[in-house]
């Protein structure tokens, strides 16, 4: 679908996981709605493309956080897409040289230590910057602000320590052999979605809430909100009458930065599938790399944080190659020559994401509260800055957008 109603009971804006698991749920429920989805495909931040025809690659999810607790693993068994539990290489080198196995198990010792004191901390109930929690002057304080880079795509001056401990992880991570962002868009084939439909005004003030959009304008009774926080903070949808409640519940809860970059590899079969590379560091400028996926003849680095930024302030290509000098800096600069560039994420400059995930700005952990509630039994919100446990998901946002949808049809007196 295309075209716009001119009226709806449920309007839904963003076709992401939040907006899917809303959308897929009200279609038997005898209401009318429809999803506003301002690019023109569906999955928002989950999105697989073929990098090559040998090459699958999430620009987005990729991981199956909490499998025993993911929404998606039931959805991915019912419409066969097949999971792959190989266990994550995140604590795992590959390359001993890189990072000699003696150091990297005083730096595990480091983190578990770190987490320790954060888990301590938050019993206390008192927010604070998570960076309070390192050991001043130990030599791994950069690796473990690089870890949080990767979690929460900010280092730990920029994180609430409460919202750090809030975090529910089962410690399973499975994938998706066809992707991720593949399996979202899958779920949400069957919903009726106007693309190209941006979103710039929700008018509250009136008996029917009036949608301004680049398609026209649409009158609803409920609308859902999925959009990501930093749109609703740099005001690029607004409210009037203005909800400065929202508006600053998303301020506190910005989205943190984080890159992915795929690059083919000619040879090198004899790299271990599946294995984690990353070089040791003393600052929180450094990627982590996972070797051949799925045993895919390519190597994935992950970038997250200040340096992300830098590198994408740097623009196209320059994640591409920080990505070849970071591995041929591991691996030799033999490598250098058996890697061609795929292709690589800009999720900051994306103009309907801003960003990569919603973490806490310290002090603002209970925002996420804040901005899950709903205005006036009319406009709901959703996504994955709303969830108190598992945030910044794709999970998390799908079952947000449950709690959504539930909201608003009790609110239409219907269950
Ligand atoms: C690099 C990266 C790696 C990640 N890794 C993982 C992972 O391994 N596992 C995991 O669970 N999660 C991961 N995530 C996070 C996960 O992708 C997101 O939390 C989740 O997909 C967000 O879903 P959402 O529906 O809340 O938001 P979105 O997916 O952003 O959906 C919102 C939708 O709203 C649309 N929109 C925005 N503004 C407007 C407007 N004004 N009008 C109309 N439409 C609008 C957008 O285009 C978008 O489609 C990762 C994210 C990134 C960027």
């Amino acid at each position: 679908m295309s075209s716009l109603p001119s009226t709806t009971d449920i309007a839904i804006i963003g076709a992401g996981a939040a907006g899917l698991g809303a959308a897929e749920a009200l279609r038997d429920k005898g209401v009318s709605f429809v999803v506003l989805e301002a690019r023109s495909r569906l999955g928002g931040r989950a999105h697989t493309i073929m990098a090559s025809p040998d090459v699958t690659f999430d620009v987005g999810c990729g991981w199956l956080h909490s499998a025993d607790r993911n929404s998606f693993v039931a959805i991915a068994e019912r419409l066969s897409f097949a999971i792959d539990k190989t266990r994550p290489p995140w604590r795992d080198q590959a390359y001993d040289a890189a990072f000699p196995r003696a150091e990297r198990d005083d730096f595990i010792r480091a983190l578990d230590a770190f987490y320790g004191r954060t888990e301590a901390a938050a019993l206390r109930g008192m927010d604070a910057p998570a960076s309070n929690c390192l050991e001043p002057g130990d030599r791994w304080n950069g690796m473990i602000d690089a870890i949080c880079t990767y979690l929460n795509g900010c280092e730990l001056d920029q994180m609430s320590l409460l919202d750090f401990e809030a975090y529910e992880d089962t410690e399973l991570n499975w994938r998706i052999r066809r992707g991720y962002g593949a399996l979202v868009a899958a779920y949400g084939a069957d919903v009726p979605v106007a693309f190209n439909c941006n979103v710039t005004l929700i008018d509250h003030g009136d008996k029917r809430i009036r949608l301004t959009t680049s398609l026209g304008t649409l009158t609803a009774d409920k609308v859902i909100v999925t959009v990501p926080t930093n749109l609703i903070a740099d005001e690029a949808i607004r409210f009037t009458p203005a909800l400065p409640a929202k508006f600053e519940a998303a301020a506190g809860l910005p989205l943190g930065l984080d890159n992915k970059v795929t690059l083919a590899l000619d040879g090198w079969e004899h790299l271990p599938k599946d294995s984690g590379m990353r070089g040791q560091s003393s600052s929180a400028r450094v990627g982590s790399f996972q070797l051949r996926p799925f045993g895919q003849p390519c190597i994935e680095g992950f970038y997250g944080g200040s340096f992300a930024r830098e590198i994408e302030a740097a623009g196209e290509g320059a994640l591409t190659a920080q990505a070849i000098d970071d591995a041929a800096a591991l691996l030799g600069n033999d490598i250098r020559k058996s890697l061609r560039p795929l292709a690589e994420s800009r999720w900051g400059a994306d103009p309907f994401a801003r960003g990569a995930y919603s973490h806490a700005l310290p002090g603002h952990a209970g925002k996420r509260a804040v901005l899950a509630a709903p205005v006036d039994d009319r406009l709901f919100f959703a996504g994955e800055a709303t969830p108190s446990d598992f945030f910044s998901t794709a999970h998390g946002a799908r079952d947000s957008g449950e709690r959504a949808w539930k909201e608003a049809l009790a609110s239409l007196g219907r269950r």
